[in-house]
């Protein structure tokens, strides 16, 4: 067990920072007049007709990439040139066992949407048109996209509780998303990610980072007392930092490589699940991330009596608990699903904003699309993924490193941190388990199959890849017939 010797890097005081309110309250950056230009700075909103490249969901074990037409935005959607999109548990949910989110037989009753889907729901991007009726937002700005989007009108949607609307629908799983060099997207959903001083690689982290800022907030943890974290898996790890700096974290894990990674996200305390019992059930909040039998073990061993489980990872079947230890001991098990775009997104780009140091150790790389299958979906269905966060340019033709730091630091674009666990040999954090699903998926029912929220480290060769688009044969299928499942 190892203690660490520092409170993380956030960069500020360790303090409560209002999570547990209904609203938390985003505190912009001043947007700083000499920060670099993008090469790609849009000044106008243009048309943008033509074709793109996209990634299209077919079916089970089915993608592939295609030249299709550039959207045009509707009333209220933005047009953005995507820069970057996480690939995560619920695409290979899709990919591996699917569809199950994804309307391809049957029009979904919210979007419309029907047949081939391009998946992608964790985007950022540049706004480069609009549809009628959008304001706030500039041509050339830097969003992040929430992706879920909710109907504003229903009882759960006025009692704050978007995330539960009865008519919620997501980009990337019921209409077209961002693995795609465009992507329209409804303006509401979407944050300036430039008023939060952050650039286009950080801003692609904070839809994940959001899902967890939610995750931490349905576990209603005071500032005084500590927390646990069972397992480091991406929306673990975001949410490792999300309560390190509100206080105390520990964080369980079986893969030394990622408890480092936890330690340098904040986490006070680090230990494998072996370690963890000596510790007892002393932690008031536990985050069950993993999905796994014995990461929900070890996090009611850590429960302490009156204590609360937030059930953050999803498991692919029935779990034996027993409930005459949880009535005794007068504990709270709950739920957490997807996130509250205009409750969590703020503080998601807030925290991101707040290290210091670059996000490399979380998202060493960004894939070119075609290599979505075998270097991001399959290592995650197989569990033989390294990274943390897998992330995509649609625009790159080749892997390339990135350095996720807040646009308005110095160095940034140098050569990022060792991916967190390369060298660790580790598949995964724990061996049996379910996945991080960190979309909705109440509207199906439907349980994961045995993939990880986490992908392969990929080896890189461009620095930096020419912004054009290369094309490629029309709908050119990635995986062979022979591969699918
Ligand atoms: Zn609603
Ligand atoms: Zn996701």
């Amino acid at each position: 067990m190892r203690r660490a010797d520092r409170r993380g890097d956030h960069g500020v005081p360790a303090q409560h920072h209002g999570l547990r309110g209904a609203r938390a309250v985003p505190t912009p950056a001043t947007r700083r007049r000499d920060r670099p230009r993008s090469p790609h700075r849009i000044e106008t909103f243009r048309r943008t007709a033509g074709t793109m490249r996209a990634l299209v969901f077919h079916g089970r074990g089915d993608l592939r990439l295609e030249d299709r037409s550039v959207p045009t935005p509707a009333a209220g959607e933005l047009l953005l040139e995507v820069h970057a999109v996480g690939v995560c548990g619920t695409d290979a949910h899709e990919f591996a066992s699917g569809p199950h989110l994804v309307p391809l037989a049957s029009r979904h009753e919210v979007t419309g949407h029907v047949g081939p889907l391009i998946p992608g729901h964790e985007l950022t991007g540049r706004v480069v048109d609009a549809g009628a009726g959008v304001v706030g937002f500039r041509a050339g700005t830097v969003v992040a996209c929430g992706a879920g989007i909710s109907c504003g009108t229903c009882d759960r949607c006025l009692a704050g509780r978007t995330n539960l609307c009865r008519r919620y629908a997501t980009v990337g799983l019921q209409r077209h998303g961002g693995l795609a060099q465009y992507c329209a997207v409804p303006a509401e959903i979407c944050l300036d990610a430039d008023g939060y001083g952050l650039s286009e690689d950080l801003a692609a982290l904070a839809q994940p980072m959001s899902i967890a800022v939610h995750a931490f907030r349905r576990g209603q943890a005071r500032p005084d007392v500590p927390v646990a974290v069972v397992g480091v898996g991406g929306i673990g790890a975001f949410l490792t930092f999300t309560a390190a700096e509100r206080g105390e974290v520990t964080v369980v894990d079986l893969d030394p490589g990622r408890l480092d990674v936890a330690s340098g996200l904040g986490a006070t305390t680090v230990c494998r699940p072996g370690e963890s019992a000596a510790l007892g059930p002393v932690f008031p909040v536990v985050f069950e991330v993993t999905g796994t039998a014995g990461g929900l073990t070890t996090a009611l061993d850590l429960l302490a009596p009156g204590g609360r489980l937030v059930l953050v990872g999803l498991h692919d079947t029935h779990r034996p608990v027993d409930l005459t230890r949880a009535s005794l001991r007068e504990l709270e098990l709950v739920g957490t699903n997807a996130h509250v775009v205009t409750a969590d997104l703020p503080e998601s780009l807030r925290l991101l904003g707040t290290r210091r140091t670059s996000w490399a150790d979380i998202a060493p790389t960004a894939l070119s699309l075609d290599r979505v299958v075998d270097d991001a979906l399959r290592p995650m269905i197989d569990g033989g993924s390294r990274v943390i966060k897998a992330l995509v340019d649609p625009w790159a033709d080749a892997p390339a490193r990135r350095d996720w730091r807040r646009s308005d630091q110095p160095g940034v674009g140098g050569v990022p941190r060792r991916a967190a666990d390369q060298s660790s040999g580790k598949k995964n954090a724990f061996d049996v388990g379910g996945v991080g699903l960190c979309t909705s998926s109440q509207r199906t029912g439907s349980v994961p199959s045995l993939t990880k929220p986490c992908v392969e480290f990929t080896p890189v060769h461009t620095m930096s890849p020419a912004r054009t688009h290369t094309r490629s044969p029309s709908s050119v299928p990635i995986a062979s017939p022979a591969s699918r499942k």
